[in-house]
């Protein structure tokens, strides 16, 4: 990861994150714990259902035509989801979006927002904001619940708790149920349970976010593993559904495909377990349901993105989170070093290209550029080609003309491209290279370094130019098999049979 120095501490960036992650063996080893279990049963769950290159061209192939045409469908779903009953909104912001939210909020006098897992409502930060105005939130996925309690954000999309052990998670209910809970997975679970039913029947808002919308009818779906989203959504009088403006898919055929891409993807289910589809409000005839639903569409930058040909594609994500588990980056130091809503790949990808501002300008730096994302990813985003693309776009507002200031960075690679672009030079630089690493290489590694290139060896081994440049190597191979050659063809000769 570019920028991780050794001794690098500050929290602020993602470099000293990283270090503080790179440190706890703990969340190594239970991030990498779970995303091999998440990736192991992903692969067998897309081999059991046969042709999953075949699936994932399906897939892009829907969400890229679906980003091509937002204006379209996106007009259709408002225009169905009118028709059903539901009042939209629309958000230019996060600001925008939370104050419409908390609009409907204070309109309710509600006091308490019961909420399902939605990544969108993180990106506009709605829980501070309703907090702030003395709205209790409570989060109802098991995930979110306890990095709620433990006032943390999540450390991945599909995961929020991925780097809590049940001994943090039994004295976080400890704490909060006020009596010892042991550390039980069952007792533990029904803790949760019984607190968040309580939630469910008193709330009187629900919020969630949105898997999909869907143009045809103006369906809100929501994909869930613990059926609460069905709860928030069901019993409280209000619902808001907070959706990013790409969420919209034109037809139920298209949900079906994206229904065999995402669990399978995200956690290697054949099968999401509750998929609720809501087309507006409660109707008369019906005996659950809220009497009032409210979409509020959000943009944030994702129309910025349009008629961009480097990046449109960020927006065919469907958020299943397999980018994260491949990342050898994210499998070292977790989500929370990413210091954005979204961490991983995605996020070293959308984060910066939503907010745009310096704060994030290093996050595509956290990547090895192996291409696992693209590889894993069920809707073919070239994540990879984006990171490269971002980077590129970084280096080029540093050498704006006008800054007066060296590009480092740039005068090392002009260099690297100058001694290395002739054979001749490239031979002597490494030879002279040799000669200087001598002091510093024990058994083919440079263990520590000095100066500008301290952050290389600073959490890792470099490996030594070999003792033998490969095409010496390979002229004396040549030429011991050359004499052995014709010492066979001499001995042939003297041999008197
Ligand atoms: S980029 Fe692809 S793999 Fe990553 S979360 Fe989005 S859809 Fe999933």
């Amino acid at each position: 990861m570019t920028g991780v120095g050794a001794g690098a501490k500050d929290t602020t960036t993602i470099s000293g994150r990283s270090h503080a992650a790179l440190a706890d063996d703990f969340l190594r080893a239970a991030v990498r714990f779970t995303t091999d279990r998440l990736k192991d049963r992903k692969r067998g769950a897309t081999e059991e259902l046969g042709r999953w290159e075949e699936w994932r061209e399906r897939g892009r192939a829907i969400r890229s035509h679906t980003v091509a045409n937002l204006d379209h469908y996106l007009r259709q779903f408002v225009a169905n989801a009118r028709a059903a009953g539901a009042a939209v909104h629309f958000a230019a912001d996060a600001q925008e979006a939370s104050a419409a939210v908390l609009g409907i909020v204070q309109e309710k006098q509600a006091t308490l927002v019961a909420k399902s897992k939605s990544m969108v409502s993180e990106e506009i930060h709605i829980n501070s904001r309703l907090e702030e105005h003395g709205v209790r939130v409570v989060e109802t996925d098991l995930g979110e619940y306890i990095i709620q309690l433990a006032h943390e954000t999540p450390s991945h999309i599909i995961i929020p708790a991925i780097h809590k052990t049940r001994e943090q998670i039994k004295d976080l209910f400890t704490h909060d149920g006020g009596q010892d809970l042991g550390t039980d997975t069952k007792a533990l679970v029904a803790f949760a349970r019984s607190k968040l039913r309580e939630t469910f029947l008193a709330a009187d808002i629900g919020m969630t976010g949105c898997n999909f919308g869907i143009a045809e009818s103006g369906s809100v779906v929501l994909f869930t593993n613990e059926g609460n989203a069905d709860m928030v959504s069901a019993l409280p009088k209000t619902h808001i559904v907070v959706m990013g403006m790409e969420r919209v898919l034109p037809t139920f055929a298209d949900l079906e495909v994206m229904a065999n891409l995402l669990p399978r993807s995200a956690t290697g289910q054949k099968v999401i377990t509750y998929m609720s589809v809501i087309t507006g409000p409660r109707r008369a005839r019906e005996v659950s349901g809220p009497t009032e639903l409210h979409i509020v569409i959000l943009d944030n930058g994702r129309s910025s993105q349009l008629g961009d040909a480097e990046f449109q594609d960020v927006l065919n994500c469907i958020r299943c989170g397999a980018c994260l588990n491949v990342c050898p980056v994210y499998r070292h130091v977790g989500g929370h070093a990413y210091g954005s809503v979204y961490p991983g790949p995605i996020g070293a990808v959308l984060t910066p290209l939503l907010l745009q501002g310096e704060e994030f300008a290093d996050l595509p730096n956290a990547s090895s550029l192996c291409g696992a994302c693209y590889e894993a990813c069920p809707v073919k985003i070239p994540l990879h080609d984006m990171l490269v693309a971002l980077r590129r776009r970084a280096a080029q507002r540093k050498a704006k003309p006008g800054g007066v200031r060296v590009d480092r960075e740039r005068v090392a690679w002009s260099g690297y491209a100058t001694l290395f672009a002739k054979p001749g030079r490239y031979r002597l630089v490494t030879r002279v290279a040799r000669i200087v690493q001598a002091p510093l290489a024990r058994d083919g590694y440079i263990e520590s370094t000095f100066g500008p290139l301290v952050g290389w060896t600073g959490s890792r081994h470099a490996p030594a130019l070999a003792p033998e440049p490969f095409r010496d190597r390979f002229s004396r191979m040549k030429q011991d098999v050359k004499v052995a050659r014709q010492n066979d063809g001499k001995a042939a000769e003297s041999d008197p049979r």
